[in-house]
């Protein structure tokens, strides 16, 4: 028992039994932060796992709810807008994910205040240094700041895997301290004021709204000007859970190539393939796409739901497969 408690302070894979052969980054991962408290992705975890023990639930109500059912919700809320509502919902999902109230309502204008999709940044102590928070440079949702001796290291739990991290140093005077890249794609972010007039998206929210858009528009612009391609992004009229992004490829002479596109980003591509092999309808043709940092956990989740005529790729592989087909250089 002392051993496994001891275990449980650093990353998981000695407890793991060794034939699990999961590639669920479970091995790799560790539960608590520096100061011993609970790491933000655990929380994804027990959410996609649907961690039943009562220990948790009393910490965290919410994780009785399965991520499935809050991403069911999320989309069932915003099925309800009119079609090209629901298109520039999900483009702002994306981009406006978090900021000032100011910028916020300016942009999401007339969806503003229709969702209970925001909290308050001041509310959320996980992301604050000094009194200042920093969005990530990607998704502009708080980067989470851990303190690590006199320092703090400035992350996104999303995109520290591209190279979003950051090394806080503090400051002698009122104003936030100094924030130096430590990752390749840590380029400056601007500090803000972690007040209430500061608001960003709900966590859930954050990891099955944002975070798929991202994928989805990271696609799009990789693709956007090939020759025979046509892209249609959140087709608002179409049943839930169906496509967020058709590809059309129609080279004169060939017969046209379709790609229909769900993006995911859950932290556990386990958790993602039970909730995917569980759902009633799933549909045919299918492609899910996956951020390219899972890339080595695709064949998992593929295998899990071959039988229902669903393909797995990641973004990359999806963009050189549609351009191979475009018969654009690589
Ligand atoms: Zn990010």
């Amino acid at each position: 028992m002392k051993e496994f408690r001891q275990g449980l302070r650093s990353p998981l894979g000695p407890l793991l039994p060794p034939a699990s052969g999961r590639p669920d980054r479970f091995d790799s991962m560790e539960l608590f932060d520096a100061q011993g408290l609970a790491r933000d992705a655990v929380q994804d975890l027990c959410s996609e796992h649907l961690v039943p023990q009562a220990a948790l639930e009393q910490h965290w109500p919410w994780a009785r709810v399965r991520a499935e059912q809050e991403e069911q919700r999320l989309y069932g809320l915003m099925r309800r807008l009119s079609p090209e509502e629901y298109r520039r919902a999900r483009a702002l999902l994306g981009t406006h994910a978090a900021g000032s109230v100011r910028e916020l309502s300016r942009q999401w204008d007339r969806l503003w205040m229709r969702f209970d999709f925001f909290e308050s940044v001041a509310d959320w102590p996980w992301c604050q240094v000094d009194g200042w928070w920093y969005p990530c440079p990607v998704c502009r949702w708080p980067m989470r700041a851990v303190r690590s001796g006199p320092l703090f290291d400035v992350r996104c739990e999303a995109h520290a895997p591209r190279g979003v991290h950051y090394r806080y140093t503090p400051g002698k005077g009122p104003g936030p301290g100094e924030l130096t890249g430590t990752g390749k794609a840590a380029v400056p972010v601007t500090p803000l004021p972690a007040s209430s007039d500061h608001l960003g998206v709900k966590r859930h929210v954050w990891r099955y709204g944002t975070l798929p858009v991202l994928l989805e528009l990271q696609m799009r612009d990789e693709l956007k000007g090939l020759p025979f391609l046509e892209l249609e992004m959140w087709p608002g009229e179409q049943r839930p859970d169906e496509y967020d992004l058709h590809i059309t490829v129609a080279v004169p002479g060939k017969r046209a190539r379709h790609w229909r596109v769900d993006a995911k980003a859950w932290e556990s591509v386990v958790a993602l393939g039970k909730a995917l092999s569980d759902r009633p309808v799933l549909r045919k043709g299918l492609t899910i796409v996956l951020p390219d940092h899972q890339h080595s956990e695709r064949h998992f989740l593929a295998a899990q739901v071959r039988d229902r005529g669903v393909k797995v790729t990641t973004v990359s592989r999806l963009v050189k497969q549609v351009k191979a087909a475009c018969g654009a250089p690589r």
